[in-house]
């Protein structure tokens, strides 16, 4: 199936890294890389106010690659935020490994989040004044153990236009450097806020294979926002998200690769 259209030299995608992928959400496990328990989020009070999560348990394990499919409004955005220390959760626990998230001081959430985490969203947020490789070394100068510049930018397919500004570059590439500048510090996960949303299937495509191959080069952990039902096929595992909770998952025992999705 993989070998279909015959434009792909590399064997198919492997399924789950693990075999050892729970069906039920709330087995404490320490091998996960992520753990949430009852996680919830009220935006507001009173009158105004909106239950983003209503009680989210979740593992996200070493070095897979998981997609969060969900309505627009289901609380997708918030639990990524959560996860990635850009947010907190009005009740629930949220460790990252031994680390308890949730009770962390905001100096210990910058800590976190400058050390472990990598984040892409739907607008790439670029220097429009520096270049592909400048936009990068931002990143790289402040890092503990980063890869080169270059290095980075080579994983996204972008090797060949290091010195070229955003403007200069199609949305697709400019989301590239965006995944580049995020990998660049090694982050031990990569949190993408529907990286493709503002992207056509062609350029999309693009943006999910440096997203696949990060993952299987790296072992990055990656979880993937979209609303996109096709894209969850590239994951290891699907997590559904509906009105504030998850509604189920399920894990691909076949993947396909992203020049495959249809959407
Ligand atoms: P998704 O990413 O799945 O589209 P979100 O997590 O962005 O969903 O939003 C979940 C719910 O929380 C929505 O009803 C949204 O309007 C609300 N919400 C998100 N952020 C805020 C905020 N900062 N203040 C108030 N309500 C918010
Ligand atoms: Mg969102």
């Amino acid at each position: 199936m993989a070998q279909r259209n015959g434009a792909l030299s590399r064997p198919p995608l492997a399924a789950a890294p693990r075999t050892r992928y729970h069906s039920r959400m709330d087995t404490p496990d320490s091998r996960a890389v992520f753990r949430t328990e009852g996680v919830t989020k009220v935006y507001g009070t009173g009158a105004v106010e909106v239950h983003a999560l209503r009680g989210v348990d979740l593992l996200l394990y070493e070095a897979e690659l998981v997609v969060l499919l969900g309505a627009s409004g289901s609380g997708k955005s918030t639990l990524l935020n959560i996860l990635g220390g850009l947010d907190t959760a009005t009740a629930g626990r949220v460790f990252f490994r031994d680390h308890d998230l949730s009770r962390a001081s905001d100096k210990k959430l910058t800590e976190f989040r400058r050390d472990h985490v990598g984040f892409v969203f739907q607008f790439y947020n670029l220097v429009p004044s520096l270049t592909a490789r400048e936009n990068v070394a931002l990143v790289t100068e402040i890092a503990r153990r980063p890869m080169r510049p270059e290095e980075a930018l080579e994983r996204v397919g972008l090797g060949h236009r290091l010195d070229h500004f955003p403007a200069e570059l199609s949305g697709g590439e400019q989301q590239r450097v965006a995944i580049a500048r995020a990998i660049a510090k090694r982050p031990d996960v990569l949190l993408c806020d529907e990286p493709t949303g503002a992207l056509d299937s062609a350029t999309g495509i693009t943006v999910l294979e440096a997203l696949v191959e990060v993952n299987r080069d790296l072992g990055t952990t990656t979880a993937l926002i979209t609303h996109n039902a096709e894209i969850r096929k590239i994951a290891h595992r699907v997590i559904y998200v509906a009105d504030g909770r998850i509604s189920h998952q399920e894990v691909n025992e076949t993947r396909i690769e992203p020049s495959q999705v249809v959407w």
